[in-house]
């Protein structure tokens, strides 16, 4: 449908809505209460109206994060910073009452894979080492062999084991080991786990624990991989949150779609088989990569545009109705577009809401109250 619109309307058309699943565990046990995908929990505390009523049960001690990426850094974090701190962000409202009455002290944070294969950036594990009123838990035995691989790896990896050797095996010096036993909350990575169940409590309701497989790695650097010793671990803890990546869907029968990477297949943005069709963002790459990366990434597919314009490979010669014919159709059928000029009121209406109570912003949470701002 989208295609034969794009042959009769325009030119050209540019999908970028990103990667709206999350891969799943596949385990026993996800589906039990206290099991959130991160994507949906960092939904929650960002406010976005799907996620209002995740309403996460944070009455436990202890929380396991599966994934080391940049998203399971930010889980973490939430859940253990003070709230002095998260008061002055741009967190809701809602989230912030949550965390509030949160139990939850100490997090750890699993990788299938060992120290040189987390997929975090050197910034966001600093600013986990460095959040005010923690300490970190690391299990020295996961970290043997990591000092004499160091020096061999390439330069940001090698920043990032070094600041994470320095985490787990340095004694600090005084000032810093004053901090770490003041602290009241936990955090920690746990290598070379899998999951394999989440553990319910006796009554089958809720989460009590993750049932863990022990890995070793085969091959080295970046591309090892994870293999089963055969051996278990459970560890007692009543939240797990699964950040293990995003997932693209797709959004009609006749764009193509790859089920097996969830990319649309394409070539320097052009979609394959489709001309005319362009994509750009994690639905192009796959779910990888800091907001800057996404942006070179898109500039690429713009730059394809430009090229297929020039060749003539797009025929920008006969004249089509574009945006004429789609806001007729939107009209025929009574749907409203939000413009720029409604999304600007909307952030008018929650800046000015957040700087009643010293925060940058105060976010709408419901489309409803978001479309009663931007039709004013
Ligand atoms: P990610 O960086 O791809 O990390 C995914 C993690 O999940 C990895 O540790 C991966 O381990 C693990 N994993 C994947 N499949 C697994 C499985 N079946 N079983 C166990 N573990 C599994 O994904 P992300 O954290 O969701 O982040 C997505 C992108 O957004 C990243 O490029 C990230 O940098 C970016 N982001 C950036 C920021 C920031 O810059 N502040 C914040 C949020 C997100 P393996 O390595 O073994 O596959």
């Amino acid at each position: 449908m989208i295609h034969a619109y794009v042959r009769v309307c325009c030119t050209f058309y540019c999908q970028s809505y990103g990667a709206e699943g999350n891969r799943s565990m596949g385990v026993p046990g996800e589906d039990l209460a206290g099991v959130y995908s991160a994507k949906d929990f960092v939904g929650w505390y960002n406010g976005l109206p799907s996620c209002r009523e995740l309403s996460p049960d944070l009455s436990c001690e202890t929380a396991v994060v599966l994934g080391q990426g940049n998203v399971a850094l930010d889980v973490a974090r939430i859940l253990l910073c003070p709230l002095d701190i998260l008061k002055s962000t741009d967190i809701t409202q809602l989230a912030l009452e949550a965390l509030a009455e949160s139990k939850v002290r100490r997090v750890l944070i699993v990788g299938r894979r060992g120290p040189v294969q987390v997929a975090c950036t050197i910034k966001e594990l600093r600013e986990m080492v460095n959040l005010p009123d923690t300490r970190p838990e690391m299990v020295a035995a996961d970290f043997e062999g990591v000092q004499e691989a160091v020096n061999d790896l390439p330069r940001p990896r090698k920043r990032l084991t070094e600041l994470m050797l320095k985490t787990a095996m340095e004694v600090p010096g005084e000032k810093e080991q004053e901090r770490r036993k003041k602290a009241s909350r936990v955090w920690g990575f746990r290598f070379f786990r899998s999951p394999v169940e989440v553990l319910s409590d006796p009554d089958h309701k809720r989460t009590a624990g993750i049932r863990l497989a022990i890995n070793m790695l085969e091959g080295s650097g970046e591309s090892a991989r994870a293999v089963l010793t055969g051996e278990v671990e459970d560890v007692t803890c009543g939240l797990v949150i699964s950040s293990i990546g995003y997932k693209s869907l797709p959004i009609d029968a006749s764009v193509p779609f790859d089920s097996h990477r969830a990319i649309v297949p394409n070539i320097m943005g052009r979609v394959q088989q489709a001309t005319g069709l362009y994509c750009s963002g994690w639905l192009k790459t796959g779910p990888t990569g800091v907001i800057a990366t996404t942006m070179n990434n898109s500039f690429d597919t713009a730059r394809s545009v430009v090229e297929d314009m020039d060749s003539r490979r797009l025929d920008v010669s006969a004249g089509k109705p574009g945006s004429q014919s789609i806001s007729a159709l939107l009209d025929e059928r009574g749907v409203k577009p939000v413009l720029f000029s409604d999304w600007e009121k909307i952030d008018a209406l929650e800046t000015r809401r957040g700087e009643a109570i010293g925060k940058p912003r105060e976010k709408l949470l419901t489309v409803e109250e978001m479309l009663l701002e931007a039709r004013k």
